[in-house]
């Protein structure tokens, strides 16, 4: 299917998920993740409308920036190794994976400017999976007021890969209340207003819940 139709699918869900749940669509950005496309099918979704672009690897975004440039916000999303941070952090809108001190001590080092960064929060607990635990985050957010350029804008997760819903909602509702508490400190270097959570199996459930970032790779741009 082409970029265009999958979004128009894509649109009309989020409509329904903001109706069910009294948001507004302008209030949901969708990055596409473009992981596995090519230029070609991320060029694609560029001239479809896509105005985020997401990607998980240095070198795989390092290569799609290279070719569309700045005409998109660029999130990165999967784990980035302190040693390349020097190589994407001034070239990246915001980073969806920040998950440790010691990348939080790099970045502060290399960024020429402030960064929006969200936490990656591991709520489900699984081993597999990065992030804080629920418990770690308002202590690393504290953490965080040492380091001028890490501008703490949300937090993020992955919900498990699984069938039951009202796991996958348990989930997303536990890191919208985090989000909460958080907001309510209101912290001068963490304002923590956003959510990126729900992909391409579990946006409408994170759109009901409040997610203000969904990250959508194979619905989208895949086959
Ligand atoms: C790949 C990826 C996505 C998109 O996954 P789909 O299921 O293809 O929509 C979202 N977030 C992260 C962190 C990813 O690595």
């Amino acid at each position: 299917m082409e970029v265009a139709a999958n979004l128009a699918v894509i649109q009309e869900k989020i409509g329904q998920a903001c109706e069910k749940s009294g948001r507004k669509p302008s209030e949901i950005n969708v990055i596409g993740v473009t992981k596995y496309a090519t230029i070609e099918r991320t060029e694609e979704a560029v001239e479809a409308g896509v105005k985020n672009l997401g990607e998980n690897r240095n070198e795989g975004f390092l290569e799609k920036y290279h070719h569309i440039g700045d005409k998109v916000t660029w999130h990165f999303i999967g784990t980035l190794q302190s040693r390349k941070v020097k190589d994407i952090i001034d070239k990246i809108d915001m980073l969806h994976a920040l998950d440790r001190s010691s990348l939080a001590k790099e970045i502060n080092k290399r960024a020429s400017a402030p960064v929006d960064c969200f936490i990656q929060v591991n709520v489900s607990g699984e081993a597999s999976k990065h992030g804080l635990s629920i418990e770690e985050v308002i202590p690393f957010i504290e953490e965080m007021e040492k380091y001028e350029k890490v501008h703490v804008i949300g937090l993020m997760t992955m919900a498990p890969h699984i069938e039951d819903k009202e796991e996958i909602r348990r989930v997303f509702r536990d890191l919208a209340y985090l989000r909460d508490r958080i907001k309510a400190k209101q912290l001068h270097h963490a304002p923590c207003e956003f959510l990126s959570m729900g992909m391409s199996n579990d946006y409408e459930i994170a759109i009901e819940e409040g997610a203000t970032h969904i990250r959508i790779g194979s619905q989208l741009v895949g086959e």
